[in-house]
């Protein structure tokens, strides 16, 4: 029965509100609260006999009784929202049957919480949470203790201001690492850490925590002269008073244009430093804002569109035991197949046995997992509903998956090791690190090849991959003459890489792909970092003497000694250093942040190489320049911190010639 279903739906957005606006803890995320609000929002206009007041389509979030209730002079509204393009251009087709072509706004719809600010005079008086739209709840105190939120306004005037507050990414990432330290609750995201700080009864704590506000709507309550006639003019005007706009909003002319911006975030987004979820598309014109005028939880002049989710809940099958390649035992989370930002995930990271016993998490659980641009989706938070409690707790191995030998913990580590040298799982995975792509990238060859190529005693180093025949490949399982050919061919291919990748491959303690990349263009060749002393490699950038000490104590290890003649003898040498065109940017250290238009990061970082330069992955006072390209994130910040100067691609396109 219809009513049946919609009754169920009502209960369960009303559950999923009360945890979301009152609790801060979100027991399902908001893709499959959208997919229910939408499928409640159908069923009533099929049947709109059967819509009630307490529907929650008919009201916007929930005020708990935590603040003093304060009643908004202004209504705040929702926003209608959808996740497919067509719908946004059938909502502009739709105005422009009544009111004809239309300029859009669109914004990034920031994932935090909505306050309305009170200014009389230019000076901050009141500052109410969103509530249900019409009372919310006052937290004036809490909000003076946000910086980007101006106490006092560069004019007079009387207004309201709405806009959101939020954690950057960066911060919420500490804020869970502390909690998680002090054994609090964790939480699911960005956004209810933020709920969480700005809702705290105490003022000091909130302080303590990095929010930060951009503003979106201005509310002229007294008068001014030439008031801003249009969204995109009152945004300019918010950030003439003082407040901080997004950067990136942009006045398109029609829906193709917007849905051109929707594309283009929903790719960029992952670059930015605070969480979107979204584009919201507002019509430019006050006048048309006016006659459209809103439903009872919207505005009919703007909408949202909703990027496909980073975040989404699942249930827990397993937990894998996997080995690394320096014998580090890693728990991969086994998950039941999900769709998550545009694919389907069944693995997760769960980083190490600390992290599962730090997140409780318990084979079975339903848990949130997250992704985020190029990294591997992770688990950030198991629920711990009733049903948790009621599994069983994990348990770490206490030996090794593949060979069986007893496991340890290094000192000053969390992670469990097999210090079995002869371990299969780890010299397969010593193997498929030398391929991998920051590595040798060697890439004909992958993880089952690899596999085959150990069992049948083909292989057992990487060095070994380097006097295979093609009859060898030709006697795996499945593998023709052309694979078999294009293997060996890979193989050869790769003798003479970078001295960058070599450093990478050899799998050296404490040095990955930057600290590869520095130590090569320090030293140039092989020789001599062999020979270099812990005091020289100390002084390289990123190194220190820790690192320096891992490098000289591996170069004088047997087995790498060994390694490195085999190597030779089978003609597996460094590429002979590019020699500079010219010195232009001797002594420059550089550092690459954000999206460049005309060639990537790594074509830059060559550029800047080849003229003599140096590039570094963090910003510091030794820092010459930073080159910020599109959407540059905490980087930029950190240089701007510290005066560091900013070149945009241009100014560096110039100062190369
Ligand atoms: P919403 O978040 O979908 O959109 C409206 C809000 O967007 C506004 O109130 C404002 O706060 C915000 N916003 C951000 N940037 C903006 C900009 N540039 N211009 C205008 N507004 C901007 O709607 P909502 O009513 O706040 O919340 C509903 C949503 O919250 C759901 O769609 C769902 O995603 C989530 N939710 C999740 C759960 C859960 O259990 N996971 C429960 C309740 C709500």
């Amino acid at each position: 029965m219809v009513i049946d279903r919609i009754n169920f739906l009502k209960d369960a957005i009303n559950r999923a509100n009360y945890e979301y606006y009152v609790e801060d803890n979100p027991t399902i995320s908001d893709f499959e609260y959208d997919k229910m609000f939408a499928e409640l929002k159908q069923l009533e206009s099929e049947n709109p006999l059967f819509i009630s007041p307490d529907s929650p389509t008919q009201r916007v979030g929930s005020v708990s009784e935590k603040f003093f209730p304060y009643k908004h002079k202004y209504r705040l509204y929702s926003l209608d929202n959808t996740y497919e393009y067509e719908d946004l251009e059938d909502w502009y087709k739709k105005i422009v049957k009544e009111y004809g072509p239309q300029e859009l706004v669109c914004e990034l719809k920031i994932d935090g919480l909505a306050m309305a600010l009170t200014y009389e005079k230019g000076i901050f008086v009141r500052g109410v949470t969103r509530g249900d739209g019409i009372t919310g709840e006052d937290i004036t105190n809490n909000l003076k203790t946000v910086k980007a939120i101006p106490l006092k306004l560069f004019e007079p005037v009387d207004i309201e201001v709405r806009g959101e507050v939020y954690m950057p990414k960066e911060s919420f990432e500490k804020l869970n690492e502390e909690n998680l330290k002090n054994g609090e609750k964790l939480f699911a995201n960005p956004r209810n850490a933020a709920a969480g700080s700005i809702r705290q009864l105490d003022s000091k704590i909130t302080a303590k925590r990095d929010l930060s506000m951009f503003c979106y709507t201005a509310i002229l309550t007294g008068n001014v002269e030439n008031p801003p006639k249009n969204h995109y003019d009152s945004l300019m005007y918010l950030k003439k008073l003082g407040f901080k706009v997004n950067p990136n909003i942009r006045l398109c002319k029609n829906a193709k244009e917007a849905v051109e911006y929707c594309k283009e975030w929903d790719e960029k987004r992952f670059s930015l430093d605070y969480a979107t979820d979204g584009v919201v598309i507002k019509v430019n014109s006050f006048a048309v804002q006016q006659e459209l005028g809103f439903t009872s939880r919207a505005p009919k002049w703007a909408t949202a569109f909703k990027f496909p989710p980073e975040e989404v809940t699942t249930k827990l099958i397993g937990i894998e035991e996997s080995v690394g390649k320096t014998g580090a035992i890693t728990p991969v989370a086994i998950l039941e197949p999900v769709q998550l930002g545009g694919s389907t995930v069944s693995r997760a990271s769960l980083h190490n046995f600390d992290e599962v016993g730090r997140l409780d998490v318990r084979i079975g659980d339903r848990v949130y997992i997250k992704k985020a641009a190029e990294i591997i989706p992770k688990v950030v938070k198991v629920i711990d509903d009733e049903e948790h409690y009621k599994l069983p707790e994990y348990q770490p191995p206490v030996k090794c998956p593949s060979c069986g030998s007893e496991l340890h913990i290094h000192e000053e580590e969390v992670n469990l090791y097999c210090d079995n040298p002869d371990c299969p799982a780890k010299r397969c995975a010593k193997i498929e690190y030398w391929v991998s792509k920051d590595a040798m990238d060697i890439d004909k060859i992958g993880p089952s090849i690899i596999e085959q190529l150990y069992n049948k005693g083909f292989a057992k180093t990487p060095v070994d991959l380097y006097k295979l025949s093609m009859q060898d490949f030709m006697q795996l399982d499945l593998v023709k003459e052309k694979s078999a050919f294009n293997m060996y061919n890979s193989i050869q291919e790769s003798k003479h890489r970078p001295l960058s990748r070599f450093l990478t491959a050899f799998t050296i303690r404490n040095v990955g792909k930057e600290t590869a990349g520095v130590l090569a263009q320090e030293f140039s060749t092989l020789e001599n970092i062999q020979s270099a002393s812990v005091e020289e490699l100390s002084k390289v950038e990123g190194v220190g003497e820790i690192i320096a000490q891992d490098i000289y104590d591996f170069f004088r290890k047997p087995e790498t000694v060994q390694m490195l003649e085999e190597l030779k003898s089978l003609g597996v040498e460094p590429a002979l250093p590019v020699q500079n065109i010219s010195d232009k940017l001797k002594g420059k250290t550089f550092v690459l942040t954000g999206t460049l238009q005309s060639m990537t990061r790594d074509e830059a970082s060559e550029k800047i190489k080849l003229l003599g330069g140096k590039t570094s992955s963090s910003v510091s006072k030794n820092t010459s320049y930073v080159i910020a390209g599109e959407s540059a994130g905490s980087k930029l910040d950190k240089a701007q911190k510290l005066g560091v100067i900013i070149l945009t691609e241009n100014d560096f396109l110039s100062m190369i010639g």
